[in-house]
C-alpha cells in the first residue's frame, strides 16, 4: 500500500507530507508526536489556570459581538458554565457569528487567559458533542504550513489500519518485557487512552529504534571484545619517547598514554577509541603506542583513509622512529610492485617494523611476523567491517582508533560499544582560535577580497563546496562551477581544483604543490576534509555550508589554523533561514568539537547526524540521545546477550528488517 491509496490522501498532500519526510506508509506510522494535549478531562471555569490548555463545557450566553481591534475583526462571546463566566473570542472568523449560538451548549478546547480574574479563551476548537478532537487524548505532531494536526492524524490513524507490522525485536525480548505487538504499540502511541499510556509506548519505540541501531550497526559482525591480547611490556625506548618529547603533553593527551600502557600491558587485547579534536595531538599519542610496540619485539600498522594522509603519517613516524633504529615502511597503491614485493617479504621476517598505508593494509597477501598493534587513523572513514578484518588479521592485536570527529557519549556507546574511549578534551597551550564568520552568498565579493588580503600577506586558501549529485536543483555551485568563477576573480594566483573524479596521480601532484606553496588556492569538494596539514593556510571558506553538518564543517575547520598564522573560516550560506542561522552560529560561538557534535546531534536528530539521511527511508523518530541513555544502554547490553545465542535465520531477519527500516545505515559521522 502506497500514501496516494490513504483516502483524502492527494497530490497536494502527499507534497506537503513530504516536506516532513513522510514518503511511505511506514514513515506516516512511524511519525512521532511532539507531545499529547488531553482534551479529554473537563474542567469547570473555576479550576482553569492561566496558560493551560483545557476543555470546558459552557453555555452562550451573549454572541458575537464585533470588537475593535486594529487591522483584525475579532467577535466576542460571553459564556457560563452555570457557576463562572468566560469570554470566547475569535479572531479573523467572522463566521463563527453564525456557528455558535446564544442558549446553546458548547465544548472549547483552548489555551486559558486569566487577566485580572477576567477569564478568556483565543480561537478555542469547538463542538456540541464531545467526539472526534474533543473528548480524546490528542498528539500533536510537527507540522507543516497547510497540514492541519487534525488532517495529519487523521491520515495516521487510517494508515495504522491498513499497515502490516514487521519484526523488529527478537521474541526473547518481547517476551522479556511482555510488550504488545507493533501494531497495538503504533496504536497506543497514536491514540492512547491517556497521556501516559502514549508516553510509555513512545519509551517502547524508543528502545525499539535503540535496538535497530545495535542490529544495523553491527552488520552480521560481531567483534569480539576480549581475545588473549598480545602482552606489549613496559620498557626503557617508550619511557625515552616520552622524555625527549619537544612540548610538554596536556592532561589529555596523559590520561589517554596511560590507559594505552595498560591496555598493552595487560594480557587482554587492547580495543580503544581515542577522540580529540584536529589538532589535539593524537598523533604523538599513537607514536607513543607504535614506539612502544616496536621496542617490545612487534610490529605495527598504521591504517589511514587517504594515500595522501597515509604518507603524512608515514613521514612523521619515520622522524621519530628513526631516532630508535626502527624501520618504518610506506605502502600504497602507488608503489611498484617490486617494491611491494619487497615491503611483503620484510613484513613476513620482521624487517620491518612499522608500515603505514591505506586499507591495502588489508590485503591478504599481507602477513606480519609479529603483528602486535594496529593503528587506525580518522577512523569515521572505515567501517566495523574492516575494522574487524583487521583485528582477525592476528589474534589478540591490540586496536588503536584514532578519531577527529569526536562525538557525544551516549552514541560512542552505540556505535563503538565494543571498544574503550579516552578522550582527550583540551587543545595544546597557545593554540589560537580559528575566527569564524556565517556570511550569506551575497557578501561572496567580500569573501573573495578577505581572501585576497590573506594571499597578498603569502598566505593560502581553501574553497570548498559540497558534492553536488547530478540529481539535485543546480541552485548548489559545484566545486567546477566554482573554479571557473574564481579564475578571473584572482588573475595573480594559481588556482587548482581536486574532486572525486581527478586521478590519484594528478590530486597528488596537486596536494604536493599546495603543500610547497605553488599553489594558492585548492578549489574541491570534501576530499580535503581530513588530517590534511598546510601550515601555511589561513582561510577556509565553505561554500553551501547549509548542507554541511556542524561537526562537518568543524571537521574542514580544523584544516587551517595548524600553523603559526591568524586563521579564518568564511561560512558561506545560500539559504538564511532561522533553522540555518542557529546552526550556523554554534559555529562562530565554538571551536570545541565535542560540544559542536553534541549540538549538532541535538538539532538535527540521530539519524541525520549519522548519515542516515541519504537512504530517505524512515528515520529515527522517537529516540532522544540526550534524555534517552538508559535506554541506549539497555538496548546495548539487550542485543549484545541476544546476540551471541541467537538464532542465524532470526538474525536474518531482523538484519533484513533493520536495513528496509533505516536504509543503509553506516557507523560513523559521515555528514
Ligand atoms: P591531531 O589530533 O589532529 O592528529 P596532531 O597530533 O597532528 O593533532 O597535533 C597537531 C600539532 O600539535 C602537531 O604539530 C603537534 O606536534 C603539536 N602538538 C601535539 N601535542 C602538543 C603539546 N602537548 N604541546 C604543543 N604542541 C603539541
Ligand atoms: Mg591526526
Amino acid at each position: 500500500m502506497e500514501l496516494k491509496d490513504i483516502k483524502g490522501l492527494g497530490p497536494k498532500k502527499i507534497e506537503l507530507l513530504e516536506k516532513l519526510n513522510i514518503k511511505t506508509i511506514s514513515d506516516l506510522v512511524f511519525y512521532a508526536p511532539n507531545y499529547y494535549e488531553d482534551r479529554k478531562k473537563e474542567y469547570a471555569l473555576s479550576e482553569l489556570e492561566d496558560s493551560a490548555n483545557a476543555l470546558i463545557k459552557v453555555r452562550i450566553t451573549q454572541g458575537g459581538v464585533f470588537i475593535p481591534i486594529k487591522g483584525i475583526k475579532a467577535i466576542k462571546f460571553r459564556a457560563s458554565d452555570g457557576v463562572g463566566a468566560i469570554d470566547i473570542v475569535y479572531y479573523n472568523q467572522v463566521w463563527m457569528k453564525k456557528n455558535l449560538k446564544v442558549g446553546s451548549w458548547y465544548y472549547f478546547f483552548g489555551k486559558v487567559k486569566i487577566f485580572r480574574g477576567q477569564i478568556s479563551m483565543a480561537n478555542p476548537i469547538y463542538s456540541s458533542t464531545k467526539s472526534g478532537e474533543l473528548g480524546e487524548i490528542v498528539p500533536v505532531y510537527p507540522l507543516t504550513k497547510d497540514l492541519s494536526n487534525k488532517v495529519l492524524r487523521n491520515f495516521i490513524n487510517e494508515a495504522i489500519k491498513e499497515y502490516k507490522p514487521v519484526d523488529l525485536l527478537p521474541i526473547d525480548l518481547i517476551d522479556r518485557y511482555k510488550l504488545p505487538s507493533l501494531k497495538d504499540i503504533l496504536r497506543l502511541v497514536h491514540q492512547p487512552d491517556s497521556i501516559d499510556e502514549g508516553k510509555k509506548a513512545i519509551k517502547i519505540m524508543s528502545y525499539i529504534e535503540a535496538f535497530m541501531i545495535q542490529v544495523a550497526s553491527h552488520k552480521g559482525i560481531h567483534l569480539k571484545k576480549k581475545y588473549d591480547g598480545k602482552v606489549i611490556k613496559d620498557n626503557l625506548i617508550e619511557r625515552e619517547f616520552l622524555a625527549t618529547l619537544p612540548f610538554r603533553l596536556t592532561g589529555g593527551q596523559k590520561s589517554a598514554i596511560v590507559e594505552i600502557k595498560q591496555d598493552l600491558e595487560s594480557d587482554e587485547a587492547m580495543n580503544r577509541l581515542l577522540q580529540g579534536d584536529v589538532g589535539s595531538g593524537k598523533t604523538v599519542v599513537g607514536q607513543y603506542a607504535a614506539i612502544k610496540s616496536v621496542a617490545a619485539g612487534y610490529q605495527v600498522a598504521f591504517m589511514a583513509p587517504t594515500a595522501i594522509l597515509a604518507e603524512q603519517n608515514y613521514k612523521k613516524i619515520d622522524q621519530v622512529a628513526n631516532k630508535f633504529h626502527m624501520k618504518v615502511k610506506l605502502l600504497t597503491s602507488s608503489v611498484t610492485s617490486a617494491e611491494r614485493a619487497e615491503i611483503i617479504n620484510e613484513l613476513l621476517n620482521g624487517n620491518i617494523d612499522i608500515i603505514v598505508g591505506t586499507h591495502s593494509l588489508l590485503n591478504e597477501e599481507i602477513k606480519f611476523k609479529a603483528l602486535g598493534l594496529v593503528i587506525i587513523d580518522e577512523q569515521h572513514r572505515f567501517g566495523v567491517k574492516q575494522r574487524a578484518e583487521l583485528i582477525e588479521k592476528e589474534e589478540g592485536v591490540n586496536l588503536l582508533v584514532m578519531s577527529a570527529t569526536p562525538i557525544p557519549r551516549s552514541l560512542a556507546l552505540i556505535l563503538y560499544g565494543e571498544m574503550d574511549i579516552s578522550e582527550i578534551r583540551e587543545l595544546p597551550e597557545g593554540r589560537q582560535k580559528i575566527d569564524t564568520f556565517a556570511m550569506s552568498k551575497h557578501q561572496f565579493q567580500t569573501v573573495n577580497e578577505f581572501v585576497e588580503k590573506e594571499l597578498k600577506k603569502g598566505r593560502q586558501a581553501y574553497y570548498v563546496c559540497p558534492l553536488v549529485e547530478e540529481s539535485e536543483k543546480m541552485d548548489l555551485t559545484s566545486a567546477t562551477e566554482l573554479y571557473k568563477r574564481l579564475i578571473p576573480v584572482f588573475p595573480d594566483f594559481n588556482i587548482a581544483i581536486v574532486t572525486g573524479r581527478t586521478p590519484e596521480d594528478e590530486k597528488n601532484n596537486i596536494m604536493s604543490e599546495f603543500y610547497n606553496g605553488s599553489i594558492d588556492i585548492l578549489v574541491s569538494t570534501t576530499v580535503i576534509e581530513v588530517g590534511i596539514d598546510v601550515p601555511n593556510a589561513s582561510t577556509m571558506v565553505i561554500v553551501n555550508a547549509e548542507r554541511f553538518g556542524l561537526s562537518q564543517l568543524h571537521q574542514l575547520r580544523g584544516r587551517v589554523g595548524r600553523g603559526k598564522y591568524k586563521s579564518y573560516c568564511l561560512l558561506v550560506c545560500d539559504d538564511m533561514s532561522d533553522d540555518t542561522f542557529t546552526r550556523i552560529k554554534t559555529m562562530e560561538r565554538s571551536n570545541d568539537g565535542f560540544e559542536i557534535a553534541s549540538e549538532d546531534l541535538r538539532l538535527r536528530g540521530p539519524g541525520e547526524f549519522l548519515g542516515l539521511k541519504q537512504s530517505g527511508r524512515a528515520r529515527l523518530r522517537f529516540l532522544k540521545f540526550d534524555e534517552d541513555m538508559d535506554i541506549i544502554i539497555k538496548a546495548k547490553k539487550d542485543y549484545d546477550e541476544w546476540i551471541k545465542n541467537a538464532n542465524t535465520d532470526e538474525v536474518k531477519v531482523l538484519e533484513d528488517n533493520t536495513k528496509d527500516f533505516l536504509g543503509e545505515f553506516e557507523i560513523g559521522v559521515l555528514n
